[in-house]
């Protein structure tokens, strides 16, 4: 048996033979083993950046040496942190490695360490919502009355909801250890719910497992349920399951990118649950805030920004969190890379190039509409399962695109084409990548589909 953080200590040591030390300790150093899943490693990245980075530099490399060392995994697939809930809970270690590898969980907790109260930042946008959370996490359940239950926090993206809900988690794992706390994004219940399903002809206690989990929450925490959207099925067992709770006196904590009323395609008697409690919203943080952010986020980094750049940041990031804290690794990279202290040109510089990877306002339907544009087919064709060759390759061009354009996590690409699985969307990216090598016709049509998307 050997532990995956040994066998992947060893791939960096050979990584570290071969490369500089800074493009080492800048890209390398920090990718940590995730798990194996399906015979397929998983490592995590700390940003988009150096996940992009890493597959297209260093993922061959690492493919190679794990060969050579005699380890034989199918792919090596590189995650981001926001990704990594998807991965962790899945103990299936396929039996091939299950003699090499311990299959051990990487986290005890399932909350992510440092979304925590401490860390969040508290402004006019989202105070509401934060003296809520932490009342709630104070006094979960019956405790606080009724009136409190469910808890409702609706945002945009990258506004905290995430954050918030993990911080409620860590805090009653720390001071009410006993509660049994459940944090469950909706997507991941849709797939739980799903395989349960799928599993049942072989396995009668599956469903029931499913449903005993959640009735045995003292605390249920369902990140995104607007995603709840359109699954019947699903919606109704979690209405027995929101009732069974509320009726015990649990708590119920909810988020969404919307206030109930505006989650269309769902059943009125769960919508009108969803409201029965706290509905609570966070909306874009002021410019003063934004500057408290960034001050929060240097204290841990090594790297120090001065004044001017951080209000040029400020100034100039306005929409989320999520992308000031994209915009500050950005520049903490450049400078790492450079080997130099970041000047406010250095900032500028990094910044700019982060609008041209952007594009002006790029997003998945306006790729999907330019491929299938390009090969006159049908938008709900290359979404739907169909298997006629030209559909196929039209999706996996699109599935392709979105990835290097908008660099979405798997997941999510996976939702845009009708709910395929991670593995196979990684499998389409590869296939592209790999053929872009020696076939000209693909890398023209390639070509062609992003000045389209250009001229728009
Ligand atoms: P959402 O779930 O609303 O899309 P997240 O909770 O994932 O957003 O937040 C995106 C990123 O921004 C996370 O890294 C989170 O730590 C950070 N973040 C969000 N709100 C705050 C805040 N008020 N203070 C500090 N960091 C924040
Ligand atoms: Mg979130």
């Amino acid at each position: 048996m050997e532990a995956l953080e040994n066998i992947w200590k060893k791939v960096q040591l050979e990584l570290s033979n071969k490369l500089s030390a800074a493009s080492y300790m800048v890209w390398i150093n920090s990718l940590k083993p995730v798990c194996v899943k399906d015979n397929e490693l998983i490592i995590c990245a700390q940003s988009n950046v150096s996940r992009k980075k890493v597959e297209d530099e260093f993922l061959d490399s690492i493919k190679f040496i794990l060969n050579s060392l005699g380890y034989n995994f199918n792919n090596v697939l590189v995650i981001t942190e926001e990704e990594k809930e998807y991965f962790i809970d899945k103990e299936d270690v396929s039996s091939l490695l299950s003699s090499m590898v311990t299959p051990k969980k990487v986290h005890s907790s399932p909350f992510v360490a440092r979304y925590t109260f401490e860390n969040f930042v508290v402004g006019e946008c989202n105070k509401m919502a934060f003296e809520s959370a932490k009342f709630i996490a104070s006094s979960p359940g019956a405790n606080n009355g009724p009136s409190l239950n469910p808890f409702f926090i609706y945002s945009g993206v990258g506004l905290g909801k995430t954050h918030l809900l993990h911080a409620i988690g860590n805090e009653i794992n720390k001071n009410l250890p006993e509660l049994n706390v459940i944090y469950i994004s909706t997507e991941t219940l849709t797939n739980e719910y799903f395989n349960s399903l799928n599993k049942y002809s072989t396995d009668r206690d599956s469903y029931r497992n499913f449903r005993e989990k959640y009735a045995s929450a003292d605390v249920l925490m369902v990140d995104d349920v607007q995603f709840l959207q359109k699954k019947g099925g699903l919606q109704e067992v979690f209405f027995h399951i929101f009732n069974d709770l509320y009726q015990a006196g649990k708590q119920i904590i909810l988020s969404s990118d919307r206030p109930p009323k505006d989650i269309n395609d769902i059943e009125d008697r769960l919508r009108s649950r969803f409201e029965w409690g706290l509905s609570t919203d966070m909306t874009t943080p002021g410019f003063d805030t934004r500057i408290a952010i960034i001050m929060k986020k240097m204290e841990k980094s090594p790297v120090k920004l001065t004044d001017d750049i951080i209000y040029y940041i400020a100034e100039k990031i306005n929409t989320n969190i999520r992308e000031l804290e994209g915009a500050l690794n950005k520049i903490v990279m450049y400078a790492q890379l450079a080997n130099k202290t970041p000047s406010l040109e250095l900032a500028k510089e990094a910044l700019k190039v982060d609008e041209i990877e952007n594009g002006s306002s790029l997003d998945s339907n306006k790729i999907i509409s330019a491929v299938c544009q390009y090969f006159r087919v049908e938008s709900n064709e290359v979404i739907s399962k169909k298997k006629n060759k030209e559909i196929v390759e039209a999706r996996m061009i699109a599935v392709y695109l979105i990835r290097e354009l908008l660099a979405l996590p798997l997941i999510t690409i996976g939702q845009l084409f009708g709910g395929r699985d991670h593995s196979t969307i990684s499998y389409s990216i590869d296939k592209i990548t790999s053929s872009l090598s020696n076939n000209k016709r693909l890398e023209t049509q390639i070509k062609d589909i992003k000045s389209i998307l250009n001229a728009k």
